[in-house]
């Protein structure tokens, strides 16, 4: 796990009117929040997006779908998140979809882009990560 401070610009790289958001108004909501649940499938992917840059599994994990999720997660070290770039969302009543492009660079430097069309669902009020296709 890696700390950030609440007050700096979320990993996720969410702007409003042209500024950053910081990391407490933005995913620092779901990933810190006792209560608060992403209320969207992007508000949900974009916080995923950062649990992976701080590396929080327990979040991750929380968060997928139980029929899909690994039994645990493991973080590649040396890893650096770069960006994170969503193409497009879209939702229904509870379903939905939302697809990115994130950038990473690993341990040997080698940068390289992940892009996936996530799929989400609402479960119990929840918004939950099924899979994605690349
Ligand atoms: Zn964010």
């Amino acid at each position: 796990m890696r700390p950030l401070s609440l007050a700096a610009p979320c990993p996720c790289g969410q702007t409003h009117a042209g500024r950053p958001v910081s990391f407490a108004s933005c995913c620092g909501l779901y990933l810190d929040g006792e209560q608060q649940t992403a209320p969207t499938p992007q508000a949900l992917m974009r916080s995923r997006y950062t649990a992976y840059v701080l590396e929080r599994a327990p979040y991750l994990l929380a968060t997928w779908h139980p029929d899909h999720r690994p039994v645990e997660l493991a973080f590649e070290p040396g890893v650096k998140w770069l960006g994170l770039e969503v193409r497009s969302f879209s939702q229904s009543d509870n379903t939905g979809r939302v697809h990115f492009v994130a950038r990473v660079r690993d341990a040997s430097g080698k940068a390289s882009r992940i892009e996936e069309r996530s799929r989400f669902v609402l479960e119990s009020g929840r918004w939950l990560y099924l899979d994605g296709l690349a």
